[in-house]
């Protein structure tokens, strides 16, 4: 059988079918629900010759034995947030399929190199707040210390869910083992942002993950009575917070691709009858580069304690979170855009804000790239999320003819 998108595209449909309700996608990461559109994925296979088996994390591994043990491995992740959409992770997992029925149909069962297709367990860490949950295992990078504390919202922990679905929390490192004979890995994803509408196109490759800096920021000023303190000698925090809010704007456009959120502001007392004495607000900032991270945040701090002077305030900072930046293979990247070139013309290159499971097994040294599609409207974790028909099947073209080049590029010895 030659590739055929358009049997992704009601693929995607039948899962859609199967794992939705009015609200949305509900295939929450060690549901019912996941777990039986993880069963429906398997029939998808059935007569393929696929080896099958779950690692030590609860990732999904459909393998293909090709000529070489030299692996190209090519995935997503059937999870979804709760009230979801229908493309997020899913489009990865299910384009791959169309993939891997082309190479067997082309190499009569055998293709040159090991094909690997990967359903990564609970990317999205909707119900304990721990994101990449299998493809950090997968790379090393987890810490079953943390993740032995997690629970969801009614109090059932992360460790007990998780071996409802045969995973034992200990040794989830063993997912490690996986990484043998892997030489790229590709995932196919939505963009969930405005980008490439915006550009008229449909398809971009995508340079790497951007870092992130997330800190607390405290304005401090003193409490004072709304009615008897005179303007002239009020120290009010929120003042000096809401400068940040709006300098960040600057800051951020300073660099091209540079993003800057104050997405918290807490007053207090917090009362309409009371000057603020203390605003606490968070900032997330991201960048693909390291030094323009660096500098953003440099830039914001001196910028705070400018406001907090003016204001005659003091200032705090404390980091909440951070990551750093992930750059994809610069050769994979070329690779990748060669591929968008032949199927859609122009191949444009951005960083993604999202993090992703590529990240990840980019941190394990496995050299990686993604393709993104364009998403309507830049709305994802939605039910409206959704991508034109046509695009989609663009989208599993390229990916076919990304992986083709990649499995020529493992053979010619690339690293
Ligand atoms: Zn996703």
């Amino acid at each position: 059988m030659p590739l055929d998108p358009k049997r992704t595209v009601r693929d995607l449909k039948e899962l859609r079918e199967l794992s939705s309700d009015t609200n949305g996608a509900q295939r929450v990461a060690w549901t019912d629900t996941w777990l039986s559109a993880r069963e429906w994925f398997q029939t998808k296979l059935t007569g393929l010759p696929v080896e099958f088996h779950q690692d030590a994390a609860g990732n999904n591994w459909f393998t293909v034995h090709g000529r070489s043990p030299e692996a190209l491995l090519l995935g997503g992740h059937l999870d979804s947030v709760p009230n979801g959409g229908w493309l997020d992770g899913s489009l990865g997992v299910l384009a791959s399929l169309e993939v891997l029925r082309r190479m067997v149909d082309e190499f009569s069962g055998e293709p040159p190199v090991t094909i690997r297709l990967v359903d990564w367990a609970d990317e999205e860490g909707a119900r304990f707040g721990r994101s990449l949950f299998g493809s950090s295992a997968f790379a090393g990078t987890h810490s079953i210390e943390a993740d032995r504390s997690r629970t969801d919202k009614d109090g059932i922990r992360l460790e007990d869910a998780v071996r409802r679905c045969e995973i034992e929390i200990e040794r989830i490192g063993e997912a490690s083992r996986e990484r043998e004979n892997a030489c790229a890995y590709l995932e196919l994803h939505i963009e969930q942002g405005p980008v490439l509408e915006r550009m008229e196109l449909p398809l971009a490759a995508v340079l790497g993950t951007k870092g992130v800096e997330r800190h607390t920021v405290t304005f401090f000023g003193q409490e004072a009575h709304s009615g008897s303190t005179p303007m002239s000698v009020r120290r009010d925090a929120l003042a000096a917070a809401a400068k940040l809010a709006l300098e960040i704007r600057p800051i951020a456009v300073r660099h091209k691709d540079a993003v800057c959120t104050m997405g918290s502001v807490k007053t207090f007392p917090g009362i309409v009858t009371a000057v603020v004495g203390r605003c606490e607000a968070t900032l997330d900032q991201r960048d693909l580069d390291p030094g323009v991270l660096d500098a953003m945040h440099r830039e914001a701090i001196e910028a705070s304690e400018r406001f907090a002077r003016e204001e005659r305030c003091t200032v705090e900072w404390s980091r909440i979170w951070n990551i750093e930046p992930v750059p994809f293979h610069s050769e994979l990247i070329g690779l990748c855009r060669d591929a968008i070139r032949e199927v859609a013309g122009e191949a444009p290159a951005l960083p993604s804000g999202p993090l992703h499971d590529a990240a990840e097994v980019s941190r394990a040294g496995i050299p990686t790239v993604m393709m993104f599609v364009q998403s309507l409207g830049g709305i994802s974790h939605n039910k409206i999320e959704d991508t034109k028909e046509e695009y989609i099947e663009l989208s599993v073209a390229a990916l076919d003819r990304l992986a083709t080049k990649t499995a020529r590029w493992i053979q010619d010895g690339g690293e």
